[in-house]
């Protein structure tokens, strides 16, 4: 046989190389923003697409036993010799050709132990960033969970990684960690509040203390709505005289909306003047401030199955989790809003301490409905959303809760009749999520004009979606086995020898 001039492989990787000599050489600038921002979108999917062939690549080296015929002890340092690569990005493709490439045993090929993941690879889907997170995630995974759970949260983990971002996998994981594990045998709140502490470090010479920490969710969940009041852009500015200093003065709209403007500070030390303030100023519990109409304080949002099980976790408004144990310590002092939802996601419980929740029903029904800005994969939480209405108030659309939804103010921002703009919708009954608010993007964005819901603060929706859709084809392919093994048992076999 000839080493094969004229493989189908080789042909293609020739082309290949002469199509990116051109695009190399070719200019976008002729190209419309439109043209310009598919192409762009088009290279990125085939180089992801292109990353499916390499882990195929390192399969197919240790089959070749390559490393062991130059002597090198591993395929990882094999991969870093032969193609100049870092030690970590050797290491990364191999652990990538792990789970991702098809299984080789004597006489047979297995499917890859990721199936799913190594499929939205092979579609360009997924970016290597996307798939790193992913194993980790599985990684964690306790060895005996069941097949099915197994499957569920690689399915989940792929769905999401296939329109969101790779560092969104991160939190996606943490929660079907949660779920997997209600047990806690992988952390258990006893493990987290051994974890837990705060060092003010020795202040240097400049005057300056190092500050570090472990909180455990139960302190951050009170902490993030100080931050999310008091570390807005434009509050407790030290820079700027004018800038609100109490939750009191930053109802006065006018006022911190001009000090946003003339805020530079970085997140993080706007964190800083958060803090000192509120220590500050806010300390005295006579004075209750208010944030986006609510008076602040934790609202912790929990199904009733998981609260029954014990399992899951509850969501802050800040897009914080907690185990539902540690939720039902905080819940039970008695200043903070607890809500429970009940499979349908109907209220069951809008509690909120020793006041009456006059005015606030609707916004509170809401963040604990759903929890976050509701476009399409945008992180912010409850905390830095609004109120807004689907139909808009000057074409009709009342203020009931049916037409209300959350939006952050850049994503409100986006919805208008005029080019580029985004509509909003409420799913009705035959919607796949009904009741939750469709996201319609303007045609460059998404030419098929489908409303998309935003699965971002709703991650355990997913994970049970993904269950039950696995349980049922499993049930079916139980039931088509059963079948199967009564035809054989009834039918006569034809011959014997
Ligand atoms: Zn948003």
């Amino acid at each position: 046989m000839e080493s094969g001039g004229e493989t189908a492989i080789v042909v293609a990787v020739a082309a290949l190389r002469a199509a990116v000599d051109a695009l190399v050489a070719a200019s976008p600038i002729p190209l419309s923003d439109d043209e310009f921002a598919a192409l762009m979108r088009e290279t990125e999917k085939v180089t992801r697409q292109l990353d499916a062939v390499k882990t195929g690549f390192v399969d197919e080296t240790r089959r070749r036993d390559l490393p062991g015929k130059a002597n090198v002890s591993s395929a990882a340092l094999y991969l870093e010799q032969s193609l100049r690569l870092s030690r970590a990005d050797a290491c990364r493709r191999v652990r990538v050709a792990d789970k991702l490439a098809v299984r080789r045993l004597p006489g047979q090929v297995l499917e890859p132990e990721l199936a799913v993941v190594a499929q939205a690879q092979r579609a360009g889907d997924i970016s290597a960033d996307h798939i790193t997170r992913i194993l980790r995630v599985m990684d964690r995974l306790p060895g005996s969970l069941d097949i099915d759970r197994r499957e569920a949260a690689e399915v989940c983990l792929a769905e999401y990684a296939s329109t969101g971002w790779p560092d969104d996998v991160r939190k996606l994981g943490e929660d079907i960690l949660r779920r997997v594990d209600p047990d806690g045998t992988l952390c258990r709140d006893s493990d987290r509040q051994r974890m837990r502490g705060i060092t003010v470090g020795t202040q240097r010479v400049d005057g300056m203390s190092p500050l570090i920490g472990e909180l455990t969710p139960e302190l951050r969940a009170v902490f993030e709505p100080v931050l999310a009041k008091l570390a807005r852009p434009g509050m407790c500015n030290p820079e700027d005289p004018e800038s609100p200093r109490t939750s009191a003065e930053s109802t006065d709209r006018e006022r911190l909306e001009a000090a946003a403007g003339r805020d530079t500070r970085t997140a993080a030390q706007r964190n800083h003047d958060a803090l000192l303030a509120f220590l500050r100023f806010e300390m005295d519990p006579a004075v209750p401030g208010t944030h986006r109409g609510l008076p602040v304080g934790t609202i912790l949002t929990m199904s009733l199955t998981d609260l029954e099980n014990r399992s899951g976790v509850a969501t802050t408004a800040s897009g914080g989790t907690l185990s539902i144990g540690e939720a039902v310590r905080l819940a039970a002092n008695s200043t903070r809003y607890l809500a429970v939802f009940d499979e349908a996601g109907m209220p069951l419980h809008l509690g909120r301490g020793n006041n009456r929740l006059a005015g606030k029903a609707q916004r509170l029904a809401l963040i604990a409905a759903e929890k976050g800005c509701t476009r399409p994969n945008c992180t912010a939480p409850a905390t830095l959303s609004a109120v807004h209405h689907v139909t808009e108030w000057s074409q009709g659309g009342r203020t009931d809760i049916e037409n209300l939804t959350l939006a952050c103010d850049s994503c409100h921002a986006l919805v208008h009749d005029g080019p580029g703009g985004w509509k909003t919708v409420k799913l009705g009954a035959d919607s796949r999520f009904p009741g939750r608010t469709g996201w319609i993007a303007p045609p460059h964005l998404n030419p098929s004009g489908i409303p998309q819901v935003n699965h971002r603060h709703h991650p355990g929706e997913l994970m049970a979606a993904t269950m039950s859709r696995i349980q049922a084809r499993n049930a079916a392919e139980r039931q088509r086995l059963k079948e199967w093994l009564n035809r054989r048992h009834t039918t006569p076999t034809p011959t014997t020898e």
